[in-house]
């Protein structure tokens, strides 16, 4: 038997020190070992011309069907806009307490708002919008302790205010 894994599927090219970097988040995170596979979907039927988006729930579908068997849990990078039809945009989404998630890092870059570019800062909220997903795969909820990794943010600034971690509550929950 293969040892359970969190395995990321990366959608499009993303740099070294970006797929390291969340690794290492993840593995501290959740205690298992983490790793990249180069990602064979095609997304571009889950293109969206009127909003000029990307469907978030078909490519989170898709991404559940290519879960290796031994991941614990999937998580699908990209670097497309997403959307879900309630809302302008999302940074991730995943079902509570299933085998995959999604996070985009369109959104999270600094160059979108008009602000000068930060790789390190980009790579943060990546992270923690893949751990806050992963959260919800592994059965959390939002939490409204304010600087827990599974409270909800809405914009970056709100990422920005997160830690990289669970609150105690959450990490109890997590653990059980
Ligand atoms: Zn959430
Ligand atoms: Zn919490």
């Amino acid at each position: 038997m293969e040892k359970p894994n969190i395995i990321l599927i990366s959608c499009g090219h993303f740099e070294r020190n970006i797929t390291g970097k969340i690794i290492e988040d993840i593995t501290r995170e959740f205690h298992y070992p983490a790793y990249l596979k180069q990602c064979n979907i095609d997304i571009s039927r889950f293109y969206n011309p009127g909003r000029r988006q990307y469907d978030a729930n078909g490519i989170l579908k898709v991404v559940m069907d290519a879960a290796p068997r031994e991941a614990v849990k999937t998580m699908g990078l990209l670097r497309v806009d997403l959307y879900i039809p309630i809302l302008t945009y999302i940074f991730g989404q995943a079902a509570l307490n299933g085998s995959s998630g999604i996070a985009s890092l369109y959104r999270l870059k600094n160059e979108r708002y008009g602000l000068q570019p930060d790789n390190a800062l980009l790579i943060e909220r990546f992270s923690k919008v893949i751990i806050h997903e992963l959260g919800h795969a592994f059965g959390l909820i939002h939490c409204a302790y304010p600087v827990c990794i599974m409270r909800s943010s809405t914009y970056v600034e709100d990422l920005d205010q997160k830690e990289k971690h669970f609150c105690y509550k959450c990490e109890a929950e997590l653990n059980r």
